[in-house]
């Protein structure tokens, strides 16, 4: 939240489970979100929290027992590929064509806040290596 000093705190704080988190709200658009694209397995819309001037991410719809990427069984194989396909597609349609990052935090050293996998697709600046 917005009390929280910063995303490493948040995740430092968030308790790693299998229960209901914002993006299924997010998903059943009960809270609003900018959507930038949509299918039946999986949506992407922009971080309420951006670290580059475009900062989204793709779910999958149905989380399936994926609450991070530690956790995938060989049956999530085809959602887990559909999410970086659908991420390139999302960088194509935000114009980076000049490169961009994906990155998937997974557990508290991480840095993962929201126990639902998600992959952020980051661009529009230069970014660094390695990575904070
Ligand atoms: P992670 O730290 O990898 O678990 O990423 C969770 C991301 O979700 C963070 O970048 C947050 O800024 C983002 N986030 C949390 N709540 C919302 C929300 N309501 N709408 C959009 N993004 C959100």
């Amino acid at each position: 939240s917005s009390l929280m000093a910063s995303e490493k705190e948040a995740a430092l704080a968030a308790v790693p489970s299998d229960s209901p988190t914002i993006f299924d709200k997010i998903i059943n658009k009960e809270i609003p979100s900018k959507v930038v694209y949509e299918d039946d397995k999986v949506l992407a819309f922009r971080d309420i929290a951006p670290q580059a001037p475009t900062h989204i991410l793709i779910i999958p719809k149905s989380k399936d027992g994926l609450t991070g990427l530690s956790k995938a069984e060989e049956r999530h194989c085809e959602i887990l590929g559909h999410l970086l396909y659908i991420a390139k597609l999302v960088a194509k349609q935000e114009g980076l064509e000049d490169g961009f990052r994906i990155v998937i935090n997974d557990g508290p050293q991480g840095c993962q806040s929201v126990y639902h996998i998600h992959v952020h697709l980051l661009g529009g600046r230069q970014m660094n290596w390695p990575p904070g």
